[in-house]
């Protein structure tokens, strides 16, 4: 069979904007969001609605973590913050948007369920509008690896992009769980984005005292007492912890700005963690290049066809 001939995958913002009410699981605060369409080349932007425009437009950049510690915030120098931004990420990543405005009015993206299915949900009936613009990837050419303690995040070059994760959390109902996942055209939908966040129980009660996870409850948590998973219906996928750490994962590393092309490799990693990855990343400039990433979901072209078209990787 001939190959396909090359054909550049485009920039995709919203059709149209859209808009959802919320908690948000930290503060506790109720927000109103809008996902609006950006013209090419925008990126993710967070704007506070809340706040001038000035003070409170954030971009969906690793360079602006202000805080990874029970979720990823970004912040700007002049003080406005964005908290629980990961679940949203992964969601804008799994719909292949390149290009939106998130418009909130206090200083967290709300909860919802505590997966990325009720965004991918939202974005799904805005639609999506291709834009003239190539869409670019960020090849990894060299491996970086984070190691701290006993937890480890690799990514290394590859074709697409690959998830392989591992988590370990001895007498509890989560105990070992690892999940692999090659990323394909609707592999987001199906095998993350319904993956909810999670906590336990006795963690709860002293972050609540603490004033954190205000908005935290089983309506958008699975809570895990011991051996026992509180929630009357249970677990969405077998191994939903995982699950949802790879999703966590995928919105932290939407961060770089532009779809990642490497293989993922997590051992009891976190928020904390795929920060320090994409710091590490991009302190590397000999790590990563840029590719203009064909039609199809995030699969470079192979090298041999990439000579002499002039659209090809610019370091
Ligand atoms: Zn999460």
């Amino acid at each position: 069979m001939a190959p396909r001939p090359y054909k550049p995958a485009t920039q995709k913002t919203l059709k149209t904007a859209i808009g959802c009410t919320g908690t948000g699981l930290h503060t506790g605060a109720r927000v109103s969001m809008t996902l609006a369409p950006a013209s090419p080349g925008t990126g993710i932007v967070f704007r506070r609605t809340d706040l001038s425009a000035e003070a409170g437009t954030i971009a969906a950049s690793w360079r602006n973590v202000v805080d990874t510690r029970l979720c990823t915030a970004l912040g700007n120098d002049q003080g406005a913050r964005v908290g629980t931004i990961e679940h949203l990420m992964a969601a804008l990543y799994g719909c292949e948007i390149d290009n939106a405005i998130i418009e909130l009015d206090a200083p967290e993206v709300p909860v919802m369920d505590g997966s990325a299915a009720p965004f991918v949900f939202l974005i799904e009936c805005a639609g999506t509008v291709d834009q003239a613009a190539v869409r670019r990837g960020i090849e990894i050419r060299r491996t970086i690896e984070v190691v701290d303690e006993d937890c480890r995040l690799v990514i290394e070059p590859a074709r697409g992009f690959g998830l392989n994760f591992e988590i370990d959390f001895a007498d509890t109902a989560i105990a070992r769980q690892a999940c692999e996942l090659e990323f394909a055209p609707g592999s987001f939908k199906a095998d993350l984005s319904r993956a909810r966040t999670f906590g336990f129980a006795q963690d709860i009660d002293r972050l609540q005292a603490a004033g954190l996870a205000r908005g935290g409850s089983l309506d958008n948590a699975v809570v895990i007492s011991g051996n026992r998973i509180l929630n009357d219906d249970g677990l969405r996928y077998d191994d939903e912890f995982v699950r949802h750490k790879m999703l966590d994962c995928v919105g932290d590393l939407y961060l770089a700005g532009a779809p990642l092309l490497g293989q993922v490799t997590a051992l009891r990693s976190g928020h904390r963690h795929n920060h320090k990855l994409l710091t590490a990343l991009f302190a590397d400039p000999a790590a990563y290049r840029y590719v203009d990433l064909p039609d199809g979901f995030l699969m470079p072209r192979p090298a041999a066809a990439s000579a002499g078209l002039g659209l090809g990787a610019a370091d």
